[in-house]
């Protein structure tokens, strides 16, 4: 849709309102008070819809990762509230492609960018619709999974890295594979986005050191004592 919309959305959708009212009054003086009704009842109906249609696109465009869909980093910091609203344990699962860097060295970035999108595919396949899935920037994804205790976030885990290294990934005429790393926390209290952010982060830079490794911690509230 043209800027020019955007910019002048307010005045524009006042504009078509009136519009719709003069129409109906036009009708009113001309053919009949019913006809008026009918005209001016479906026209405001349209504009909701079309209004509705817009309001959906623009949400997707602020919360959803242009490349793969999943929600970005601002929509993850909204739903802090969500977080702490839900049923504990909640364990946060924060994951890196190993040695991405070679996939764009080797096949360029576009290779690169498709791999993440058929990435974020399988993270959104692979959990369950209550669970989060996020796009944190560059090679790195969160996923909340609420009402999960640590071992059954690593068992999630260990499955999502499997079906990752067993993944032929494709783009253009070129295939090839990737592993995972992935750090795991889980918390039984409500607890602030960017602590857990910051003890998967430790998790996770413990499961780089071996790489294609989770690594868990589990009962933050001991670590974060
Ligand atoms: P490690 O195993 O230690 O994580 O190594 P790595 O190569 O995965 O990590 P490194 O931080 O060295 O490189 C990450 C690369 O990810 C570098 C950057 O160009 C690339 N990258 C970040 N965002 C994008 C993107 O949106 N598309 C593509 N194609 N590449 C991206
Ligand atoms: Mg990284
Ligand atoms: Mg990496």
């Amino acid at each position: 849709m043209r800027e020019i919309f955007f910019r002048f959305a307010p005045i524009i959708l006042l504009g078509i309102g009136a519009g719709i009212w003069l129409v109906g009054f036009i009708f009113y003086k001309f053919v009949g008070v019913n006809n008026f009704l009918v005209s001016c009842i479906l026209g405001q109906l349209v504009l909701f819809f079309f209004c509705g249609i817009i309001i959906r696109k623009l949400y997707y465009q602020a919360n959803l990762d242009s490349l793969t869909g999943v929600y970005n980093r601002r929509c993850l910091y909204s739903k802090t509230s969500a977080i702490n609203k839900s049923r504990f344990p909640v364990s946060l699962m924060m994951i890196d492609i190993d040695n991405f860097k070679r996939i764009n060295d080797t096949y360029g970035h576009l290779a690169g960018d498709e791999v993440l999108r058929q990435f974020g595919e399988i993270l959104q396949n692979n959990t369950r619709q209550t669970d989060t899935v996020a796009r944190l920037g560059g090679e790195e994804f969160v996923v909340i999974m609420p009402q999960t205790s640590c071992e059954r976030g690593v068992k999630t885990a260990e499955r999502i890295q499997k079906i990752v290294e067993r993944k032929t990934f494709q783009f253009d005429s070129s295939h090839d594979s990737i592993t995972i790393s992935i750090g795991i926390v889980t918390s039984k209290l409500p607890i602030q986005l960017d602590s857990f952010l910051k003890y998967a982060d430790k998790a996770l830079y413990k499961a780089k050191e071996k790489k294609n490794a989770v690594v868990a911690y589990d009962n933050l509230e001991v670590l974060t004592a």
